[in-house]
């Protein structure tokens, strides 16, 4: 018999299951294909994660997360953007919050916009939910702007996902771009998730939020990439009350909470100093963008560690399969979009792991 439920045969991993292939046979790669920041995370919180663990913080905590930590969110986005979160809970990263989000909304057959290029879970996730995901096209700026998504909706969409700044393009949208995107979903009644994962890593234009544009905004934010605590599995949510009750209430029966410790040991990241690890990828933001501009067509990014340049002959699983053959490790463009004209870099990793990456890239387009 076969056990596996039909709606798996909805996740198609494949094109990403190539590469990890391909990668498998790589002997110490120049990997540029890492989502996750090269610093560790900040000493104060690593000691506070220890100090509640010897300390017997060890239990469940709330469904929706423990006190602390939650009013340490709201009074975060308070100081950075001057809004008032509604209903934080905590969620067990991005990811988790994601899943809840959208097994709490997505009823089969609603339509689910977000930009193409996406992040893969968007499209998965949907699917695998019934729903139809539907990429909006924003090549070659890669903006989700207010015009491409009203063109896009019909009456059977329910949700758009904003991604600022981007993975896997690195563009981010600013404040005045965001009101024009908020403005469309209240016209036609949807509501908006902001996975803001990326706010804190912005390198040209003042962070914003969609939080407090509209009240069916959810803001979906987390410790992942701004403090490289992807294995703490630690995010949270807020939102409408209504949306944030359900997720709390799938929370109970799956993920139960967030990590004990980790919820207590991140409180001190929200008043961290970001400015050098900001400082830092604007460096390498530079380094990357000016040693491929005049090879590849390509988009400045402005925030989080990822550039998305287009392959030379509009071939981009082709392109990775020659640089991968040539020991730098990149990820296809269609592994995020329905096209394949471009790949992706992150350029999380050391600076002579950046150059050297770059140099064979270019070697490989010339
Ligand atoms: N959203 C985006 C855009 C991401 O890039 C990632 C991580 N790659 C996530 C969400 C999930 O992050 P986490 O679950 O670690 O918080």
């Amino acid at each position: 018999m076969n056990y596996l439920a039909e709606r798996m045969n909805a996740i198609d991993a494949s094109g990403i299951r190539k590469v990890f292939a391909l990668a498998a046979q790589m002997k110490d790669p120049i990997n540029l294909s890492i989502g996750q920041p090269d610093y560790d995370v900040d000493q104060i919180c690593k000691d506070e994660a220890c100090r509640q663990i010897q300390g017997g913080f060890n239990s469940y905590t709330q469904t929706w997360g423990c006190q602390e930590l939650r009013d340490a969110v709201a009074a975060y986005y308070e100081r950075k953007f001057g809004v008032a979160l509604q209903n934080v809970m905590i969620t067990c990263g991005v990811s988790g919050g994601l899943f809840l989000a959208l097994m709490a909304t997505v009823n089969p057959g609603d339509e689910v916009l977000c930009a193409d290029p996406y992040f893969v879970m968007y499209k998965h996730l949907v699917t695998l939910l019934g729903g139809k995901s539907v990429p909006v096209n924003t090549y070659p700026d890669f903006k989700l702007t207010a015009a491409r998504v009203e063109k896009a909706i019909t009456p059977k969409t329910k949700i758009v996902i904003v991604n600022s700044p981007a993975n896997p393009t690195g563009v981010t949208l600013n404040a005045d771009e965001m009101r024009a995107l908020a403005a469309v979903a209240k016209k036609h009644d949807l509501l908006v998730i902001s996975d803001e994962i990326y706010e804190s890593l912005q390198y040209d234009e003042a962070p914003a939020t969609m939080a407090g544009l509209y009240d069916k905004v959810l803001c979906l934010n987390g410790f992942s990439k701004n403090m490289a605590m992807t294995g703490w599995r630690l995010g949270y949510a807020a939102g409408p009350e209504d949306v944030i009750q359900a997720m709390n209430t799938l929370q109970q029966y799956s993920f139960v909470c967030a990590p004990s410790f980790a919820q207590k040991a991140a409180i001190p990241a929200l008043t961290a100093d970001m400015t050098p690890k900001v400082e830092s990828y604007r460096r390498k933001r530079d380094l990357v963008y000016n040693a491929l501009k005049n090879a590849f067509p390509c988009v400045k990014p402005g925030g989080a560690f990822y550039i998305f340049p287009q392959a030379p002959g509009g071939d981009g699983d082709a392109f990775v399969k020659k640089a991968i053959e040539n020991n730098v490790l990149i990820i296809p463009g269609s592994v995020f979009s329905d096209q394949k004209t471009c790949f992706r870099i992150s350029f999380a990793a050391a600076d002579d792991t950046i150059i050297k990456g770059c140099e064979v890239l270019k070697r490989l387009a010339g």
